[in-house]
């Protein structure tokens, strides 16, 4: 049997987050990936309930989800799905790489992510799974330490090491919890994250409390 011709394949990226809010350093690392990867799109899906962020209150889907939308408008490549939000229940990296794929029509598909959660990849849901739907692309900065990632993936296969891709950007110091953080303390948060975003999370009044109650009921 000839094996199916997997070169052609369309490319796509995945650009997962809780995006509370998006900001500059999202946009930046998609758009690198993009470019190096040759990707023909990157879509953005923030995540619903996050497993790993219970602790505190997150903006609401609806509004994370606006945002996003408004933050990838001047981009032809990305998109934006809600396939997270508008599942129930806890958010798994494995169930949105499933439905993708069987959405998709045979698309290979890479996962966008800071170098620093391959660190916790192996506590992911059915990690050998989500290593056979995605591979991943994982953005480092100059100077970053391989030391703790390098402890990783020793134990991880040959193949799954092999479907990670680490690609190094020049880094940008933004962080969602500085934002937020800067909000709050009535800081600028102007130049990190776009125009729209920044107008939309003063006109909801978003950020301005601290902990659960912090978000414009929606
Ligand atoms: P928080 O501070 O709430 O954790 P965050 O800024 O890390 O938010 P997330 O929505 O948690 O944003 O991140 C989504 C993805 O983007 C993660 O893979 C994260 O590693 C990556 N990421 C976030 N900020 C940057 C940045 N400045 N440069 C490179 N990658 C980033
Ligand atoms: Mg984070």
């Amino acid at each position: 049997m000839v094996a199916p011709d997997t070169a052609n394949r369309q490319k796509i990226g995945i650009m997962g987050g809780t995006f509370d809010p998006i900001h500059y350093g999202h946009l930046y690392i998609a758009e690198c990936s993009r470019h190096r990867f040759g990707l023909q799109k990157v879509i953005f899906i923030p995540t619903g309930n996050p497993v790993h962020k219970r602790r505190r209150g997150i903006t609401s889907p609806s509004r994370r989800m606006e945002m996003t939308a408004l933050a990838i408008r001047s981009n032809p490549y990305f998109d934006i799905s809600a396939i997270e939000v508008q599942r129930s229940g806890p958010t798994y990296t494995v169930d949105t790489l499933e439905e993708l794929h069987q959405e998709g029509t045979g698309e290979k598909i890479f996962f966008i992510t800071g170098a620093d959660a391959i660190l916790e990849i192996l506590t992911w849901k059915d990690v050998t799974r989500v290593f056979e739907l995605c591979e991943f692309i994982a953005i480092t900065r100059p100077g970053y330490s391989f030391r703790e990632i390098d402890k990783v993936l020793s134990r991880l296969t040959n193949v799954q090491r092999n479907r990670i891709h680490f690609h190094q950007t020049g880094g940008i110091l933004i962080s969602s919890t500085d934002i937020r953080h800067r909000v709050r303390c009535g800081e600028p948060i102007k130049y990190l994250v776009p125009e729209q975003v920044e107008e939309y999370i003063k006109e909801y009044g978003l950020y301005l409390l601290a902990g659960p109650d912090r978000d414009g009921a929606k």
